[in-house]
């Protein structure tokens, strides 16, 4: 199973299907990460949020795997916005995941009520200049945010990670993110699991394709160009959302899906969440 890389605007290299782990407690995911690194996937999101830094760190360590084969991404959480304390939660989360470096660091939320993601901005300019991320990137940022960090630092972010599935296609922030440069991650891409895999336009795809409705909507993600990160704690669910390389949705299939668009967030709004 070869999984495709992009490349992100500093050259470096990213699996554009991956696993994340929000909301696996601790002492799982060792065995949901174990088992995701067995399956082939290489890409794992984590964050400092999540409480589960540790239990990657375990499962990376179990799996031999080499650390250049690994791209592993955490981010910064809420509190810790500001220089110092950036460059210093970074240095817990980095201590915690046992790794040398980190791969991606992300902030995870712009918190626009605190004013200061600026300030953290340049604290991960350091940190890429150390050497101890090979790139940086936001989450949840939407396009004032963006166009703020640009305009003030020159740094474009390598990702934007933000809520992205056929019930929420950000066609806007996608756009802006093809003009800067900037890898577009879908966080829940499966809409959380939900209505969306029993929609009508889903299953259909799924028999038409003899696939499964998860598989097509991954599928859909990735002929975007958007990079995945699904998350599941069932082997065979683990299995399944990396077998997506295997078939190709036509452009009448890609725009059936397309329609499903109702501005449907599962998540928080990044402009109020603080
Ligand atoms: P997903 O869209 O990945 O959906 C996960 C849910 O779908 C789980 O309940 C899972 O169940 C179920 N599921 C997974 N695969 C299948 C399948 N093949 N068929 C049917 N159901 C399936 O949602 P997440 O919110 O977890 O998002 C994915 C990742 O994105 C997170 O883990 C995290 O890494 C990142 N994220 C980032 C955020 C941010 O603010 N930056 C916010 C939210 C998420 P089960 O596990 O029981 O198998």
């Amino acid at each position: 199973m070869t999984i495709p890389n992009l490349t992100l605007n500093n050259g470096v290299a990213m699996p554009q299907l991956g696993f994340g782990v929000f909301q696996v407690p601790n002492e799982e995911t060792a065995a949901a990460v174990g088992e995701a690194l067995r399956a082939g996937y290489r890409s794992i999101d984590t964050a400092k949020a999540y409480g589960n830094e540790e239990g990657v760190a375990q499962a990376l360590r179990e799996s031999g795997i080499p650390r250049d084969e690994l791209f592993i991404t955490t981010k910064l959480w809420n509190d810790d916005h500001g220089y110092d304390s950036a460059v210093r939660a970074f240095e817990g989360s980095r201590q915690r995941l046992g790794l040398d470096y980190v791969d991606l660091y992300l902030i995870h939320w712009p918190t626009p009520r605190r004013d200061d993601y600026v300030e953290t901005w340049q604290g991960f300019e350091k940190l890429l200049a150390d050497g101890v991320v090979r790139a940086i990137g936001v989450s949840n940022f939407q396009p004032a945010h963006l166009r703020r960090l640009v305009d003030e630092t020159g740094t474009v972010p390598a990702v934007n990670q933000i809520e992205l599935h056929p019930y929420l296609q950000q066609a806007e922030l996608r756009g802006m993110h093809g003009d800067l440069g900037i890898a577009t991650e879908a966080w829940s891409p499966l809409a959380k699991g939900g209505d969306l895999l029993g929609e009508h336009a889903v299953t259909e795809l799924a028999a038409k394709h003899d696939r499964t409705p998860a598989q097509v909507v991954l599928r859909w993600h990735l002929q975007l160009g958007n990079v995945v990160i699904p998350k599941s704690v069932t082997p065979a669910r683990i299995r399944e959302n990396l077998d997506v390389f295997g078939f190709e949705l036509d452009t009448d299939d890609v725009a059936r899906l397309s329609t499903l668009e109702r501005g449907l967030r599962t998540g928080p709004n990044p402009d109020i969440f603080n």
